[in-house]
C-alpha cells in the first residue's frame, strides 16, 4: 500500500491518495482497462482478476501520521492500480474509518461492479466515483480498451446495485478520430445516466483529458465552453446533479518537510499523477519543493510532458 499526495483534485479538493495495488515491475499500471487518455500511459499490465493483496500494518501507521499532518478533504483509493483489484479494499476502508472521520472516496472503472463481493467492498467507502465514458459497447471498447469479456451493460447494472453514494465520471475528449463529444454520443450518454439514476440516484462529474498521456499529441481535451454547454444540457434534460471541470486556484497545503522526504513524496505523486509546477509547489508550501523538483529534473528522474500547451511533470 502506498500513500501519496495530497493530490490536487477538482472533484475532491485536497485528496490524500492511497494506492492499494502495485503495478508489476516494468509496467506503468495494473488495470483491466487501457483508456486512450490514461495519464499512466499505455505500458500497463492488463490484470483482470481481483485477489486479496497484503496491507501491512506499518502502512496504516504511515497513513495515520500523514492524515494528521495534512488533514485532507478526502482519502482516495486510486493510483497505479484499479483499486477493486485488491479484495482487501473493504477492510482497508474500515481500518481508515477507525482512525479518522475524513470521507473516503474510490476512483474506479467499475468493471467488477456486477460482483457482490466487490460491491460490498465499495460500500465501505463514502463515495464511489465510477467511470462511464461511452454509451455503447462499441465505443466503450474503443475508448477504454477493456480486457476481453468485460461488458458495459454489466458495469451499468452493477453500478445500480451499489448502496453507497455514486458519482458517474465521464471524460469528454478526442483522440485521433475517436471522440465522445459529438451530439449523438452525448444524447446516448444522457440515456445511460437517466437509466442508472432511476434505480440509483447519481451525480455526474464531467471532466476532460486534463493530464498528458503517451499519445504523441493526438489526445485533445475539449474546451471549457463546450464542456459547460454539455454539462448544462445534461442537467436541463435529465435533472441530474452535475459538476464539471474548471481550473481552480490551487489550495495550498503547508508542509515543512526535509529534502530527502520531499524527493520521495514528489516522485511518488508524479508516478501516479502528472502535475503542473504550481500544483506540486502548492502541495508542499513552506518546503523546498521547487529546488527538489529542479534537482529531480537535472538527474533525469522527472521530465516534462505537454498537453494543450501546458507543461506537466512526470516520472521518466
Ligand atoms: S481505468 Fe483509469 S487507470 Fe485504468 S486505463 Fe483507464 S484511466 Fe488508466
Amino acid at each position: 500500500m502506498k500513500i501519496y499526495g495530497p493530490v490536487p483534485s477538482w472533484r475532491l479538493g485536497n485528496s490524500l491518495g492511497v494506492d492499494l495495488v502495485d503495478a508489476p515491475k516494468g509496467y506503468s499500471k495494473a488495470c483491466p482497462f487501457n483508456c486512450l487518455y490514461c495519464h499512466l500511459g499505455h505500458k500497463g499490465a492488463q490484470v483482470s482478476e481481483p485477489v486479496p493483496m497484503n496491507l501491512p500494518s506499518k502502512d496504516f501507521d504511515i497513513l495515520e501520521k500523514k492524515i494528521n499532518e495534512i488533514k485532507p478533504d478526502y482519502i482516495t483509493f486510486s493510483g497505479q492500480g484499479e483499486p477493486t483489484l485488491n479484495l482487501n479494499l473493504g477492510p482497508a476502508a474500515q481500518r481508515i474509518k477507525e482512525m479518522c472521520d475524513i470521507p473516503i472516496a474510490v476512483l474506479t472503472n467499475a468493471c467488477f461492479a456486477s460482483r457482490k463481493d466487490i460491491r460490498a467492498n465499495l460500500d465501505n467507502c463514502d463515495v464511489v466515483i465510477a467511470k462511464i465514458d461511452a454509451p455503447t459497447q462499441q465505443l466503450f471498447e474503443k475508448i477504454n480498451n477493456p480486457a476481453k469479456g468485460i461488458k458495459l451493460a454489466d458495469i451499468i447494472d452493477g453500478i445500480k446495485l451499489i448502496n453507497t453514494k455514486v458519482c458517474i465520471q465521464t471524460l469528454i475528449f478526442s483522440y485521433a478520430n475517436v471522440t465522445n463529444a459529438d451530439d449523438e454520443t452525448i444524447d446516448a450518454l444522457l440515456e445511460v445516466y437517466r437509466d442508472i439514476n432511476k434505480s440509483k440516484p447519481i451525480e455526474v462529474l464531467l471532466g476532460t483529458a486534463t493530464r498528458p498521456s503517451d499519445d504523441n499529441g493526438i489526445l485533445h481535451p475539449i474546451d471549457s465552453k463546450k464542456l459547460s454547454e454539455i454539462a448544462g444540457r445534461i442537467s436541463r434534460e435529465s435533472g441530474i446533479k452535475i459538476r464539471y471541470f474548471s481550473e481552480n486556484e490551487q489550495k495550498k497545503v503547508n508542509r515543512n518537510i526535509v529534502q530527502d522526504q520531499l524527493r520521495t513524496e514528489i516522485t511518488d505523486l508524479l508516478l501516479r499523477r502528472p502535475c503542473t509546477r504550481d500544483e506540486i509547489i502548492s502541495r508542499f508550501n513552506g518546503s523546498d519543493a521547487a529546488i527538489v523538483l529542479d534537482k529531480l529534473v537535472d538527474k533525469g528522474v522527472v521530465g516534462l510532458k505537454v498537453l494543450d500547451k501546458k507543461n506537466y511533470y512526470v516520472v521518466l
